[in-house]
């Protein structure tokens, strides 16, 4: 598997039983070199490059990183990243705003928020 990057303790609401958890969230922006961030940190360039930097606004893809250490679900827990200016602004869990299957690509880039990324 290629390598990703975690934002750690990102509190989350797990699907299957409700506990409330903190996780860690694997994403693929920046440098990829299985970094642990929080939110706030400042994102590292200059080896296994995702994207560009510098972007004002992006949202990865992101998931969880372990089972819920409440009742050990595993399956399909997805997050977004929100990065702007090259710093972890938030994530928040996958509601089907963004459909990165769709758009082929780890992260999408939301340019200064008022426009839909222009793609294929
Ligand atoms: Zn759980």
């Amino acid at each position: 598997m290629s390598a990703y990057n975690i934002v750690g303790g990102v509190s989350a609401t797990c699907p299957q039983c409700r506990a409330k958890v903190l996780v860690g969230v694997q994403f693929k922006f920046g440098a990829t070199w299985q970094y642990r961030y929080v939110v706030g940190d400042a994102l590292r360039w200059g080896g296994n490059d995702v994207g560009t930097p510098s972007r004002v606004r992006v949202v990865a893809d992101g998931a969880a990183d372990a089972p819920c250490p409440a009742c050990g679900y595993a399956s399909d827990w997805d997050f977004y990243v929100f990065i702007e200016h090259d710093h972890i602004t938030g994530v928040r869990e996958a509601d089907g705003t963004y459909d990165f299957v769709r758009a082929g690509s780890a992260y999408l880039d939301l340019g200064d928020g008022s426009a839909s990324p222009a793609s294929g």
